[in-house]
């Protein structure tokens, strides 16, 4: 998974532009299938397949001029098979119920910040009788 940023400069990692900044997401719940511990991989090993996604899912032929690793362990949730189902149900069950609770996160419909939001307004806008 992959996203791409262009710009000027990033406070952050106290980089400055023009930039153009690719962001590759690696694993998830496959990380052991396809690295093995994540105690024992070598950052060479995760930079390289990073780089051969970048090239072919962006296709970026030239080489980062610098790269930062981050091994962020169960920091995303992934949805387990089914998910989708089991969510109508419980939104069946949650209405036919009149339970007075909002399921609103990463956790349910969608983990990116914009899907979080947008289910928080969904909420609200419920709650409000929308
Ligand atoms: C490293 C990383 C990079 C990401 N990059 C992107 C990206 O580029 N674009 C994008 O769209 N999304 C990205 N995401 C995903 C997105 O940031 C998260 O899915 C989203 O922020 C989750 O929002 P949330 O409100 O469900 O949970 P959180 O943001 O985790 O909020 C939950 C809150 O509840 C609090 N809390 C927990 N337990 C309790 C308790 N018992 N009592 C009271 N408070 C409690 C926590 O402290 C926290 O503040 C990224 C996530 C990670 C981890």
């Amino acid at each position: 998974q992959g996203r791409s940023v262009v710009g000027g400069g990033n406070t952050e990692w106290g980089l400055t532009g023009p930039l153009f900044l690719p962001q590759v997401m690696l694993g998830g719940a496959w990380f052991t299938q396809a690295f093995g511990d994540p105690a024992a991989v070598t950052p060479a090993t995760l930079l390289q397949r990073a780089q051969a996604a970048a090239q072919e899912q962006l296709g970026l032929a030239v080489a980062p001029a610098r790269s930062i690793l981050l091994l962020l362990q169960a920091c995303i949730p992934q949805y387990t098979l089914g998910h989708w189902q089991r969510m109508e149900r419980i939104s069946r069950f949650l209405a036919e119920q009149r339970l007075p609770l909002s399921l609103v996160g990463a956790s349910y419909a969608g983990v990116s910040v914009n899907d979080c939001i947008a289910s928080a307004k969904a909420a609200v806008e419920q709650l409000l009788g929308g």
